[in-house]
């Protein structure tokens, strides 16, 4: 049944680890076509297992959604192995920017492709645009991908994920490890990306602070649980996000209403 409300929709989502760890306890988070969505949490707070959920990559590492249902236009996400959710437009760029470290950066961008029936000039421009995006890409071309900086091999990553043309691009903590600058000149793109191309993107991020500025809409991931979500220019401006998240005191988000598990700023 199509329900489309949003490209994504997770709907009260509950998911455990070796058939016992919980990680999520009722997730509900909705990207909408053209948004920018980003999923904020302190460390353990069950993003990563989130858009894991999200690319049906749970099995994999032995979880497991129970409760819940997650909806990529419309389709139960679970019923479709990841690499045809990929097809279909939902890519996920997962964390620790996984780059086939013996390949060189044009080959890794080509695996991208791979998944797709696209002609050798398709492919040819897709590379083209990676290049315009990522300017490093291009000059590090024929470089193996090992040798190449921490933030050149996040942009590969990434272009190697466009190469794959989402709809909807799923990102795990691309600022990582990263330094200032590079972190900036990536959410640039991908804000360039979302402008240009209307690519919808739900972006995982501690760095809560980058997040916001780039993303419409935030949610706030607490022990498994979406505790807060509201237009981004809002939550920056709230003095408990900023404790929490921003660098501030460690106190936890004081949630006004103890009634609603997720408080809607919209
Ligand atoms: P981080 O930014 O540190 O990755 P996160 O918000 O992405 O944090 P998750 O990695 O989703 O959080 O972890 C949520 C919970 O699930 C944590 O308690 C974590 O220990 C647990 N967990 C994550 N992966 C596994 C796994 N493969 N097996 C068992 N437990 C796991």
């Amino acid at each position: 049944m199509a329900e489309t409300a949003g490209i994504l929709k997770v709907d009260r989502v509950a998911a455990v680890y070796a058939g016992a760890i919980a990680a999520l306890h009722g997730v509900d988070l909705t990207v909408a076509p053209g948004e920018i969505v980003a999923l904020l949490g302190s460390n353990g707070a069950g993003k990563s297992t989130l858009l894991k959920a999200v690319s049906n990559l749970l099995p994999a590492e032995r979880g497991a959604v129970t409760e819940g249902r997650i909806l990529f236009e419309g389709q139960d996400v679970a019923t479709l192995a990841p690499a045809a959710l990929a097809r279909r437009g939902l890519v996920t760029v997962l964390e620790g920017r996984h780059c086939f470290r013996s390949l060189t950066v044009e080959e890794n961008l080509l695996t991208g492709a791979l998944g797709r029936s696209s002609t050798r000039a398709e492919t040819k421009a897709d590379l083209e645009r990676v290049y315009a995006l990522f300017p490093r890409l291009a000059e590090k071309r024929r470089t193996t991908s090992g040798l190449i900086s921490g933030g050149e091999q996040q942009m590969t990553a990434i272009g190697r994920g466009l190469m794959s043309r989402p709809r909807l691009f799923v990102l795990d903590e691309p600022s990582m490890g990263l330094a200032p600058l590079v972190v900036r000149e990536i959410f640039l793109t991908l804000k360039r990306l979302n402008r240009e191309d209307g690519l919808s993107i739900l972006v995982a991020e501690q760095n809560s602070a980058v997040a916001l500025d780039y993303a419409d809409r935030a949610v706030v991931v607490e022990n498994g649980v979406s505790k807060l979500s509201g237009p981004a220019a809002e939550l920056r401006q709230r003095a408990d996000i900023k404790d929490f998240y921003l660098g501030g005191e460690t106190t936890s988000i004081r949630n006004t209403d103890p009634a609603p598990k997720e408080e809607a700023f919209a």
